[in-house]
């Protein structure tokens, strides 16, 4: 790939993303640092993170226990300052939602945001310790629609915003500092908070990793890269080494969550590759998303599952023919 203007000015080579099991506790944390400062080693990084592991739902379910809990107890044992402002500040957002008795989808987003911002401070404020580091709430760059739960990302914005902020604030007292960006958000023209929709955080790092031209988007998760089916599920599932972003997305839309399937558009436009690695197993080589599919020579690559999903047979002698029998099936309770 011939590096872009972007790629030669900034010089960032890689963005590495990691899920929530990758920061799911302070032994996960402790992990993610080391894959950065190794990966650091070769040129400038940045870093994408989402939520710990299990904030969101419950961020979304407006309980603040456990949120508190997960994250006072992470920072205690990293011993790095507890995010108490941002706690506080969470705790006045769940006590106002529940106040007005409404939910709406505004509301929710800016609770769900505080996921990732307190993921974000922790792993920067440990990683700091080991190598000059700084948190980057990506609400100042990641500019949206007012679609709230599912926004959609101005780019024109967003990749201008991108560059010309970390061209500037990454760097301290000539000290180039790995900046550590909350994944899954963003915000309005007015500034209110987004998100990018459910499992968005590989979004995000594609979206950062496009705007900087990167070499390579690395999503590190809790699986042996892409496999022929959820491993999960299915227990002979084996990785697919290599898949075209074709392929990839095909299989994320369809509901292999490993990845989120429009991580693949702003990667597609630049050819940049995305591979996809395992925090719980560093030396096991993954799977490479790009251009080409593989070598393998398989009719089927992949059978992606969706869970939670009911068949419902409605059968009857008299149905056919009658008028709104759709319509009343579909409403039923
Ligand atoms: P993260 O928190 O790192 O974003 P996710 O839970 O969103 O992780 O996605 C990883 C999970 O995706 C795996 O633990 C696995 O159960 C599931 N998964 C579904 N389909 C696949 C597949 N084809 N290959 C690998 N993992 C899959
Ligand atoms: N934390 C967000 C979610 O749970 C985003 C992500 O994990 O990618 O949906
Ligand atoms: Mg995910």
């Amino acid at each position: 790939r011939k590096a872009s203007n972007s790629r030669l000015v900034w010089g960032f080579i890689k963005i590495l993303k990691f899920g929530g099991s990758s920061v799911g506790n302070a032994e996960r944390v402790k992990n993610v640092c080391d894959i950065v400062r190794a990966a650091s080693k070769d040129g400038r990084v940045a870093v994408v993170v989402s939520a710990m592991q299990g904030v969101t739902d419950k961020l979304l379910a407006l309980d603040l226990d456990f949120v508190k809990e997960k994250h006072l107890t992470a920072a205690k044992e990293l011993k790095v300052p507890a995010p108490q402002d941002l706690l506080d500040e969470l705790e006045k957002v769940i006590k106002g939602i529940k106040l007005l008795g409404d939910a709406s989808p505004m509301a929710l987003d800016l609770a769900a945001s505080f996921g990732e911002r307190l993921s974000s401070r922790l792993v920067a404020a440990y990683l700091n310790k080991k190598i000059p580091s700084a948190s980057v709430d990506s609400r100042e760059l990641v500019k949206t629609d007012n679609n709230f739960q599912n926004a959609a990302v101005d780019f024109a914005i967003t990749n201008r915003n991108i560059k010309k902020f970390l061209s500037k604030s990454i760097i301290h007292n000539s000290k180039f500092l790995i900046p550590v960006i909350t994944g899954f958000i963003g915000s309005t023209n007015s500034n209110q908070t987004t998100t990018l929709g459910r499992g968005g955080s590989d979004y995000s790092a594609a979206i950062f990793g496009a705007a900087l031209d990167v070499d390579v988007i690395e999503i590190w998760t809790d699986a042996n890269g892409v496999m022929t089916a959820d491993p999960r599920v299915v227990s002979t599932a084996f990785t697919l080494p290599q898949i075209s972003y074709e392929e990839a997305f095909e299989m994320a839309y369809f509901g292999a969550k490993v990845i989120h399937p429009a991580t693949m558009l702003p990667a597609i436009k630049r050819e940049i590759p995305i591979l996809i690695k395992n925090t719980f197993n560093p030396a096991h080589p993954g799977t490479v998303i790009a251009k080409d599919s593989g070598k393998e020579q398989m009719t089927v690559k992949n059978i992606s599952s969706v869970d939670g999903i009911s068949l419902v047979n409605v059968g009857g002698t008299n149905l056919a023919g009658v008028p709104g029998t759709a319509e009343r099936g579909f409403k039923a309770p």
